[in-house]
C-alpha cells in the first residue's frame, strides 16, 4: 500500500502545483477543522454557526424564546456571547493563518424550536390526568405554535432572523471579534471572515454589515488591537443573484450557497431529495444526473455566471467562492473553475478529491463554463 499512497501523495502535489482554485472546507468545530488542514484545506470556507446549537445548547434557545424582557434578552444573549467566543476562539486556532469563513446563524426554524409534538404530548398528558401542565411546557407550546411556519426554508431563516431579533448577529459578531483580539494576543495570525446567509437585497446585508462594522471598531478600540475581518455573502437566492452588481457594492466577498440555489431554483425541496417521489422523477430522465449533486450548468450554473460577471464588474477584487455540496462533486469543480470562481469549500473528507479536480482543471484548461 505504500505505493498507493506515495502515487496518492504524487498526484496531489501535482494537482496543486498547477490548480488555480484554492480549495477550503466546511467546518463547524475545531476537531473538523484540524482535519480538513490535515487533508489540505486552506481555510474553511463556510462554518455554519447554528449547528453550535443542535444537542444541549438546545436550552439556550428555549431561554431565547421564553425571555420577557429586554433584560431577559440580554442575559441570553450574553451566554451566547461567552459561548460562541470560545467556539471562535477554538476554529480560529486550529486554522491560524488561514481564512476562516464564519457564517452568522441561519438556523431553519423547524430544525430548532422545541418539538412541537413532544410538548403538546407532554401538556396534554398532564391535563388529561386533571394536573397542571409544566408551566415551562405550557408556555413553550404556545410560543412554538406562535412562530409555527409552513415552508420553514423559505421563512425566518438567516438575514430575516438577524434583522427581526435585535442584537442576535452584533452578538455574534463581536465574539468573532473578540475571539480574533484573544488569538491575536496569544501571538496567532486569525483570519476571520464574517458571512451573511440568506441574503436577496442589497438593503439586508447593508444593514448587517454597518451594525457589524460599528461592533468590530468598538472591539478594535476597546482592545487596541486591530480587528480586520472582511464581510461577505452567501448568494443563495436567484434575486441575489439577478442583482449581485448590487449587492458587490456591500460585499467584500461572495459565497454560492448552491444547496438554496438549487432548491429556489427548480422549486425542489432540498429536505425531499431522498423522498421517493424525488426517486422516481430522478428516473424519468428529465435531468441526467440530480441537480442537487451535480451543478445545473443550464439553470443554477447560469445564475452562477451572471453573478461572478456582475459581481466582479462592480467590484473588480471581489473574492467569490462556493460552499454548498456542490464545492466537492468533481464535475462541478471544473464548472467552478471555468465559471471564475477563487475557491471551492467541502466536506473535509472531499478536501482531496477537490484538489485533483481543481489540478485536473486547470491542466485541462477548461474555460467553457456554459454560463452565457
Ligand atoms: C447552501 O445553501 O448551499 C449552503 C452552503 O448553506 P446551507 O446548506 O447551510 O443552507
Ligand atoms: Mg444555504
Amino acid at each position: 500500500t505504500g505505493g498507493v499512497v506515495d502515487a496518492v501523495a504524487d498526484a496531489l502535489r501535482l494537482a496543486d502545483d498547477v490548480r488555480r482554485l484554492e480549495v477550503r472546507a466546511n467546518a463547524d468545530t475545531p476537531a473538523d477543522a484540524a482535519r480538513a488542514r490535515r487533508f489540505g484545506a486552506q481555510g474553511i470556507g463556510l462554518c455554519r454557526t447554528e449547528h453550535m446549537f443542535l444537542g444541549e445548547r438546545r436550552t439556550l434557545v428555549e431561554e431565547m424564546i421564553l425571555a420577557r424582557d429586554a433584560a431577559g434578552r440580554d442575559r441570553v444573549l450574553d451566554a451566547l456571547l461567552h459561548l460562541q467566543r470560545q467556539d471562535f476562539v477554538g476554529i480560529l486556532a486550529a486554522m491560524d493563518g488561514l481564512p476562516v469563513t464564519i457564517r452568522l446563524l441561519d438556523p431553519p426554524l423547524h430544525e430548532f424550536l422545541p418539538d412541537r409534538t413532544e410538548l403538546a404530548l407532554r401538556v396534554g398528558v398532564a391535563e388529561a390526568r386533571g394536573e397542571q401542565p409544566d408551566p415551562r411546557d405550557a408556555e413553550l407550546l404556545d410560543a412554538v405554535r406562535r412562530m409555527h411556519e409552513e415552508n420553514p426554508m423559505l421563512g425566518l431563516r438567516g438575514v430575516r432572523l438577524g434583522l427581526v431579533v435585535p442584537g442576535l448577529f452584533a452578538v455574534q459578531v463581536r465574539a468573532v471579534a473578540e475571539a480574533v483580539v484573544e488569538r491575536t494576543r496569544a501571538g496567532g495570525s486569525p483570519k476571520a471572515e464574517i458571512m451573511v446567509p440568506l441574503v436577496g437585497d442589497v438593503t439586508e446585508l447593508r444593514l448587517v454589515r454597518e451594525e457589524a462594522e460599528q461592533v468590530l471598531a468598538r472591539v478594535a478600540d476597546t482592545s487596541g488591537i486591530p480587528v480586520h475581518c472582511p464581510v461577505g455573502t452567501m448568494i443563495e437566492l436567484p434575486r441575489a443573484a439577478l442583482t449581485a452588481g448590487r449587492i458587490a457594492e456591500e460585499a467584500e466577498f461572495f459565497s454560492f450557497g448552491t444547496n438554496d440555489l438549487t432548491q429556489t431554483t427548480w422549486g425542489f425541496s432540498r429536505d425531499d431529495v431522498e423522498a421517493a417521489f424525488f426517486s422516481a422523477y430522478l428516473d424519468k430522465g428529465v435531468f441526467a444526473a440530480s441537480p442537487f449533486e451535480t451543478i445545473d450548468r443550464e439553470g443554477v450554473g447560469r445564475l452562477v455566471g451572471i453573478a461572478v460577471r456582475e459581481g466582479r464588474a462592480a467590484r473588480p477584487d471581489l473574492k467569490i467562492g462556493v460552499c454548498g455540496e456542490h464545492g466537492g462533486d468533481p464535475g462541478s469543480v471544473h464548472f467552478f473553475h471555468a465559471a471564475g470562481l477563487d475557491y471551492v469549500s467541502c466536506s473535509p473528507f472531499r478536501v482531496p478529491v477537490a484538489r485533483l479536480e481543481a489540478g485536473r482543471a486547470t491542466g485541462a484548461g477548461d474555460t467553457t463554463s456554459d454560463t452565457r
